[in-house]
């Protein structure tokens, strides 16, 4: 029997905006369409990956986000415990996925050499690029690889049996997306390589872009690795909390399960 994941996404936090800083050509540019933030797991019952590790309540408050929990004590809602977690995927070094890195005392951190070399070089003198960046975030995964603790991958990389790393590029140079072996087949987690259901079925890019070709031929990378297009999880669109069940009642509002099927969008 093939190893299977449970497949989880926490909600963190939450911002109300509108159409305008979602798309590249917005059909309605004041319409409002608020974007939720999010934490991953897989896990079974060898391991346990978490991808991605949000921001803090600090830089929530910069930035105007709405903070609902810390991201460990909503992985510690479903079971996962921070402290022992040994892998964590970083699916590229935007502020909102890498923010709460030294919550994971023993964990080895999984990123693309491109990510890496994208937010420690020469696009970074460009605001466009580095306002995403959490420069003190930077550094601290800089003292990571230091201390042995960050682990390259150049391209696809299966890191389990039932878990795998793509490279797609196009949003950040190194931006990666996890495909999960579950009970309902092979779901996608795409993080940002798709931030909204709209987004990918549109072909309407989120407006943050390094390259844009790639964020296009990211789309149907996507669906290539994901067994639908229901297998596909956007990064930051509120309908996946809507479409996927919560793991319990008292959960709801906070977390989902990915490996079960979701409602019809
Ligand atoms: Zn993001």
């Amino acid at each position: 029997m093939a190893e299977t994941y449970e497949l989880f996404a926490v909600k963190y936090a939450s911002h109300q905006r509108t159409q305008g800083a979602n798309y590249v050509d917005p059909p309605d540019p004041h319409e409002a369409m608020p974007m939720d933030y999010f934490v991953w797991a897989a896990v079974s019952g060898m391991r346990t990956f978490v991808i991605d590790t949000g921001f803090k309540a600090r830089e929530a408050a910069r930035r105007g986000r709405t903070f609902l929990r810390c991201p460990a004590d909503g992985l510690k809602a479903i079971g996962v415990d921070a402290d022992a977690v040994e892998d964590v995927i970083v699916t590229h070094f935007h502020y909102d996925h890498v923010g709460n890195f030294d919550k994971f005392p023993k964990a080895a951190f999984h990123v693309q050499d491109s990510e890496m070399a994208f937010a420690t070089g020469r696009h970074m003198l460009e605001p466009r690029h580095s306002s995403s960046m959490n420069v003190d975030d930077v550094v601290g995964l800089v003292r990571h690889v230091y201390r042995r603790r960050v682990r390259f991958h150049d391209g696809d990389a299966e890191l389990a049996p039932g878990l795998s790393l793509h490279h797609i590029g196009g949003h950040t140079a190194g931006m990666q997306s996890v495909r999960v072996r579950t009970r309902r087949g092979w779901v996608v987690v795409a993080s940002d390589a798709a931030h909204y259901y709209a987004n990918m079925e549109t072909r309407n890019p989120f407006p943050v872009i390094f390259e844009l070709d790639a964020v296009l031929a990211g789309y149907d990378r996507l669906l290539e690795l994901a067994d639908s297009p229901d297998h596909v999880v956007p990064g930051h669109d509120p309908l996946v909390m809507e479409r996927y069940p919560p793991p319990s009642e008292d959960l709801a509002g906070i977390a989902v399960r990915l490996d079960a099927a979701p409602a019809k969008g």
